[in-house]
């Protein structure tokens, strides 16, 4: 099977402090992929190693079949992200916003309009392209953020814990149009804390202390089992 997204071995350590230790995974092409792990598991330091904002010389991660160490660029244009903290201009229109970040990838004004079309589109989000950010909702920015991710046409997008903040209706409607990227053939990888976010059908990845503690398919996995019965019963008695 090809994959999106192949991590291997990956470790890291702030000072003496161990947060990832050899962890392998693979997102396969057009899944959606669930990181599941309680705080303090390891899953921002796996996402600051996968957009490289932290560098680790034990492991490898392979984006699209680009080797993030010797093929930056080419890794990183093919993932798009969507972080856990907004980042956006609340006094620009959304349509504004979407040609800033273009820019910045150097795509061409004519080349920014069209694909800012095709990505609002895909959100249900075109109607709202000339509003102010500040006048929209938590659940509108964050579907903003996801057109945004899209623009340079990733075949990988990674999400961390994108739904914090939101009520229940903007959570089911972001999760909803992430699992509609993957069955259009986006890889994904969805970092959450909350076992409610993911689905039977889902690949499951639990990240614990550091390590990958179970995998596959989250229907399989779980077993007759309530999932956050599961999930407790793996992770919590080291909380
Ligand atoms: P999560 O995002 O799953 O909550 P983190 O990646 O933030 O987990 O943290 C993993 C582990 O690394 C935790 O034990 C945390 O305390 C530790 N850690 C995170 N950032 C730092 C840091 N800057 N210095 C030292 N330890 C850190």
């Amino acid at each position: 099977m090809e994959f999106g997204l192949t991590v291997r071995d990956l470790s890291f350590r702030y000072g003496r402090k161990l947060a990832l230790d050899s962890v392998s995974f693979d997102v396969p092409r057009g899944s959606f992929t669930a990181l599941l792990g309680p705080n303090g598991a390891g899953k921002s330091t796996l996402v600051a190693l996968l957009t490289r904002l932290l560098v680790s010389r034990e492991g490898s991660i392979v984006v699209a079949g680009h080797d993030l160490a010797r093929a930056p660029r080419r890794s990183l244009a093919a993932l798009g992200v969507v972080f856990q903290q907004p980042t956006l201009d609340l006094d620009l229109t959304v349509r504004q916003n979407l040609f800033y970040f273009a820019a910045l990838h150097g795509l061409s004004r004519r080349d920014a309009s069209v694909r800012i079309d095709r990505s609002l589109d895909r959100l249900g989000m075109r109607e709202r392209a000339g509003e102010k950010v500040r006048a929209l909702n938590g659940g509108h920015r964050r579907r903003m953020e996801l057109a945004r991710a899209l623009l340079h046409e990733p075949s990988v997008l990674m999400l961390d814990e994108p739904t914090v903040g939101l009520d229940a209706a903007a959570r089911r409607a972001i999760t909803g149009h992430v699992h509609d990227l993957a069955d259009q053939g986006v890889s994904v990888l969805w970092t959450t804390h909350l076992t409610d976010e993911v689905e039977d059908s889902d690949q499951l990845l639990v990240l614990h202390k550091g390590r990958i503690v179970a995998s596959g398919q989250t229907g399989e996995v779980r077993g007759g089992q309530d999932l956050q019965d599961w999930f407790l019963a793996r992770t919590e008695e080291a909380a």
